[in-house]
């Protein structure tokens, strides 16, 4: 396998300005801002850019994984170190086994919410849409706002989301009631018709990132604070010494190092095993018991898709490009192909109007693999994988779904983006809540529990922890939670990550 590195402040850089300027023409090297893109993101056509480089044998900080933990805390740690004056990004290396955005950050749907039940994770989100917001172009971030929109079941749940969003400054505006609900949708969607909806949450900020233009983005922001980023150098296992990793083994050569972050998204279970730590343990229930053996981790399949009409067809009544959509509801889900029963158990779907998918793209409650999660086949990943992909069944229902809420979709079924493969696995926690939190005395494990790609900040905060200060947003997310049976609130939404 060849390896390939992004020089600092080169290529990435140089070709952000044309590729996520829409009104430039092409880039320095000819290309069209389209071609730029895809070339960057592409592991073989970059390494004929970049060329074969030799792997250091040693860097202060080796970070594991080109998404958006891994990138983000790079960028955050080399600015950190700089300003500390304990030293600079030419002390950080990026290691990863495809490139940048190959893993489920390249793919995400690109959310960007504070909509959780859970105070920690609102306080955390909040925290990353100020980081989102910080440089929305470089970004790719659409500050259109997020809707959840839920029955009553979900009502007082809500509620206190919104009491809570008032509580730390997080604007939104809360509906309560059927006919107000229906009154506030059709103000904004003319053909709004779901059923059984009893409250709406309207957050004015976050939106949705385009995945992999924000991922260059951010990658250009990373090789900017020379931070060395390697692609086609996959890590293999550790050496320790008293306990600590002295160094990281790839496929390449050892690199020597003194820190390391691991930032590999559905493929911890991987590196978890390399680095010994328990595939199962011990978690104290809210009962006040002890519940032994609890396996560490669960692959859930995230199922999305893209209908594939003109994105303005989902424009507001006068004429914006609207929220980000999320619905819940416990109406019975009608086929909008043959009319049949699809279920009359609660549901849930989101989607968003996105040209970058080429269409209105979204996706509806995940499923869990019940195959033990060391026998899963995470690779190939996404798109390219033979078994983790949506079937007609998820088109089906995610359309329906879609018809049920907006009058305009239906009969769109035909026009569902069959020939494009979507969807993706997601590695969880025993609790579906990241674990943020440092093992073997100097390995930093950012296990998002796949709620990651709007947590932009976290890399800016696990930053600040490494160079000694501890961030109070993170604390709650520590692997000590399970045996002290400080537990995150769980919601009664259909999702495992709301
Ligand atoms: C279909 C789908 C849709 C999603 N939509 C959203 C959304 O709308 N909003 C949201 O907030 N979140 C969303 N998520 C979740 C989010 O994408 C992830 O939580 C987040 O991107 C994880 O980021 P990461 O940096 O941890 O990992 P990744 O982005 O997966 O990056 C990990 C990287 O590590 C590399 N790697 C792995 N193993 C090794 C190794 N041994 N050596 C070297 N490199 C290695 C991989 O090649 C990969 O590039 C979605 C997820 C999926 C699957």
């Amino acid at each position: 396998m060849n390896v390939k590195k992004h020089a600092p402040g080169r290529k990435v850089a140089e070709s952000l300005q044309t590729s996520t300027d829409r009104t430039r023409g092409p880039g320095p090297s000819g290309a069209t801002p389209a071609e730029v893109l895809k070339e960057r993101l592409d592991p073989a056509a970059d390494s004929e850019a970049y060329g074969d480089m030799a792997l250091p044998s040693s860097a202060k900080y080796v970070i594991i994984g080109a998404g958006i933990h891994g990138l983000s805390t790079a960028y955050h740690l080399a600015r950190e170190l700089k300003a500390r004056g304990k030293g600079s990004g030419a002390d950080i290396v990026v290691l990863d086994k495809t490139g940048i955005a190959a893993g489920a950050s390249g793919i995400a749907c690109g959310v960007i919410r504070n909509n959780y039940f859970q105070p920690a994770m609102r306080e955390l989100m909040a925290h990353s849409v100020a980081v989102w917001e910080s440089d929305p172009r470089a970004y790719s971030y659409h500050p259109v706002g997020y809707m959840q929109i839920s029955p009553e079941v979900m009502h007082e749940g809500c509620a206190s989301i919104y009491e809570q969003q008032k509580a730390i400054g997080y604007e939104s505006v809360f509906v309560e009631g059927e006919k107000d609900c229906t009154a506030y949708m059709q103000g904004l969607f003319h053909d709004w018709q779901a059923k059984n909806i009893t409250s709406v949450l309207h957050e004015k900020k976050g939106g949705y990132a385009n995945n992999k233009r924000s991922m260059l983005g951010l990658a250009g922001k990373v090789e900017s604070e020379s931070v060395q980023i390697i692609s086609g150098v996959r890590v293999t296992g550790f050496q320790y010494g008293a306990g600590a990793v002295t160094a990281v083994e790839t496929d390449q050569g050892t690199i020597k190092c003194d820190y390391v972050v691991v930032g590999v998204g559905p493929w911890v279970p991987q590196i978890w095993t390399m680095l010994d730590l328990p595939q199962a343990i011990s978690i104290k229930g809210r009962d006040g018991n002890m519940h032994h053996n609890v396996p560490m981790w669960k692959f859930w399949c995230l199922e999305e898709g893209t209908l594939g009409v003109d994105p303005q067809l989902q424009r507001t009544n006068d004429g914006k490009m609207p929220p980000v959509i999320h619905v819940d509801t416990d109406a019975p889900l009608y086929s909008d192909v043959d009319g049949s029963l699809i279920t009359d158990k609660m549901w849930g779907i989101y989607y968003k109007p996105d040209f970058s998918f080429g269409g209105v793209q979204g996706g509806a409650a995940p499923y869990p693999v019940d195959t033990d999660p060391n026998e899963v086949r995470v690779d190939p990943y996404g798109p390219e994988s033979p078994e983790y992909i949506v079937g007609k069944d998820f088109a089906i229902m995610w359309v329906s779904a879609l018809a049920h809420c907006q009058k305009r979709f239906s009969g769109t079924f035909p026009k569902f983006r069959s020939d494009e493969p979507s969807g993706g696995l997601g590695a969880f926690t025993p609790d579906a809540f990241p674990v943020f939190d440092v093992f073997r005395d100097n390995v930093y494990v950012i296990a998002d529990s796949n709620h990651g790609y709007k947590m932009l900040g976290v890399g800016a905060l696990v930053a600040q922890e490494i160079c000694g200060e501890s961030s109070r947003l993170l604390e709650p997310f520590r692997f000590s939670r399970y045996a002290e049976g400080r537990l995150h609130p769980v919601s009664k939404s259909p999702f495992p990550w709301s």
